[in-house]
């Protein structure tokens, strides 16, 4: 084995969910990680069924590599297929780049410390040493890791921008790979893909041949590049992880803490005694990143920052940020002997909706109600399936209800009832809703694939609404889907803020 240098220190983890959980005595879904800067939740394009076609194939090698996925790249980064190089995650591209430009005797240079330590380590493994005199390439992060600082562009040359932040910051040297600049992005962050590992690099037609020629044959899976080819289909929207950022460092500064400017979806907060306080967070199951001289949080989403913001506030002993219009958003656990249950639930949410318990079509189902009532939802669950569907989709129903109730606080001002009318292929539903507070369900389903119809009186008992349905058709999926969509419509309406007034005919419902 080739030695490295004393100095090397490889890439380190932090510790996994489950191990946090066990030493603190925790349930793992009361661990929340703060630490990957990676969206909270996978994108609403990842279904099972998405990967199908690359998983009828995975027994042969995708012969040819992946052409669509770098022409897609190449029209979303405006640079022709001939200026694209795949690979593994960004991690990837920076070893693959490091051992290209660099080996034994080199001198590598790295723009900003601190900074994402993968450049010394893949300069290193390259035999080069890190250093600033007469440097064969420049590694850049930009916007920088772990600060989050949008820094001007290094003039050097050859110079390797590290653009995995590039959608939050929207800032990219894309324009300068006819200019020695080579930069890499990935899908792992605003794509919310980091478990798919697929990155690119993006160079000049003759660099980027280079980089090929030594790059591993074939470095991504066909699973991953399926997954990638539809992100592209559906670029992320990262506004509103743009203002949580925003709203995540005005409740910091209420805390008398001075987050860094950023233009990722992270935030460096300095602090004095960082090691304390984030051992003081793990505890409560937040894991936040340590840095010699502050802490390092991903923004995630309100419910999690919020939890963040509330556990900061007690360690610090200063009083909580008072909460900002919270836009009706809440997160819910439900726990029984069978089943646990945890739910993010925003009613005035853009339908960005996930629900996982492992519950076959029920779990598609409640995805379906939330995506038509315009609702975020996340419900993430473990139940006994081994005993069936029962409890588990039972539970999630329950669950969402509980959150429902909750999320719609005292109730005053919404528009309280709602309708709709949903076809679905041969299946018609037509549903009505009542927010008043009583529950009721009245639900005739000509068909029923086993739980729906137990679901939505599951629905309405926790939730505390009347629920009136009626579907019909000839496929036992296609009522139930029409019907929970109808509901969903239903609901749209009916939790809709029309005014402060108090829609009830007996007084304060
Ligand atoms: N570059 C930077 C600046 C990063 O922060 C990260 C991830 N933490 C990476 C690269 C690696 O990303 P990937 O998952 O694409 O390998």
């Amino acid at each position: 084995m080739r030695r490295l240098p004393q100095s090397f220190a490889e890439y380190r983890w932090a510790p996994s969910t489950e191990e946090i959980a066990r030493t603190f005595e925790l349930d793992p879904l009361q661990v929340v990680r703060f630490d990957g800067n990676v969206p909270a939740q996978p994108a609403p394009f990842v279904r099972p069924g998405a990967i199908a076609g690359a998983l009828a194939d995975v027994n042969v090698y995708a012969h040819g590599g992946f052409p669509e996925l770098v022409d897609g790249i190449a029209r979303y980064a405006g640079v022709g297929p001939e200026n694209v190089v795949l690979g593994a995650g960004a991690d990837d591209l920076i070893l693959l780049c490091a051992r290209t430009f660099a080996g034994p005797g080199d001198v590598v240079a790295i723009a900003d410390e601190p900074t994402y330590p993968l450049y010394r380590i893949g300069s290193q493994l390259a035999g080069a040493e890190v250093g600033v005199d007469d440097p064969v390439v420049t590694f850049c992060c930009r916007p920088n890791n772990p600060t989050g600082e949008l820094a001007e562009l290094p003039s050097v040359r050859p110079l390797v921008v590290d653009e995995a932040y590039y959608e939050y910051s929207g800032e990219t040297a894309v324009g300068l790979v006819g200019d020695g600049v080579v930069v890499i992005r990935t899908f792992s962050k605003s794509f919310a893909l980091a478990g798919a590992r697929v990155g690119y690099a993006l160079a000049d037609a003759d660099t980027a041949a280079e980089l090929n020629r030594r790059q591993a044959p074939q470095p991504i899976s066909g699973l991953s590049a399926a997954l990638a080819l539809l992100g592209l289909s559906d670029p992320p929207d990262v506004r509103w992880q743009v203002d949580e950022r925003e709203r995540c460092a005005r409740g910091l500064r209420a805390l008398g803490l001075e987050p860094l400017p950023s233009a990722t979806n992270f935030l460096f907060v300095p602090l004095d005694d960082p090691e304390s306080i984030a051992g003081q967070l793990l505890r409560a199951g937040l894991v936040v990143r340590v840095y010699p001289d502050g802490i390092r949080l991903s923004v995630r989403d309100r419910e999690d920052d919020d939890e963040l913001l509330a556990a900061l506030a007690r360690v610090l002993d200063r009083p909580a940020p008072v909460p900002e219009a919270t836009g009706r958003r809440i997160r819910h656990l439900r726990a029984t002997a069978e089943t646990r249950m945890r739910i993010r639930l925003g009613l005035d949410g853009a339908s960005r909706v996930v629900v996982r318990t492992g519950a076959g079509i029920y779990d598609h189902l409640l995805e379906q109600l939330a995506f038509h009532a315009g609702f975020d939802l996340v419900l993430d669950g473990v139940g006994d399936l081994e005993t069936g569907e029962h409890h588990t989709a039972e539970d999630a129903a329950l669950a969402l209800g509980e959150a429902l109730d909750r999320a719609l606080g005292d109730r005053r001002g919404i528009a309280r009832y709602g309708d709709a009318v949903v076809p679905m292929d041969d299946a018609l539903a037509r549903a009505a809703v009542d927010l008043g507070g009583r529950p009721a369900a009245e639900l005739r389903l000509e068909r029923d694939p086993g739980l729906a119809e137990h679901m939505l009186r599951s629905l309405s008992q926790a939730g505390r609404l009347a629920i009136n349905v009626d579907a019909g058709g000839r496929d036992d999926h296609h009522v139930a889907e029409a019907a929970f969509k109808a509901v969903g419509r239903a609901l749209r309406a009916a939790v809709r803020v029309e005014g402060s007034g108090v829609p009830s005919t007996k007084g304060v419902v």
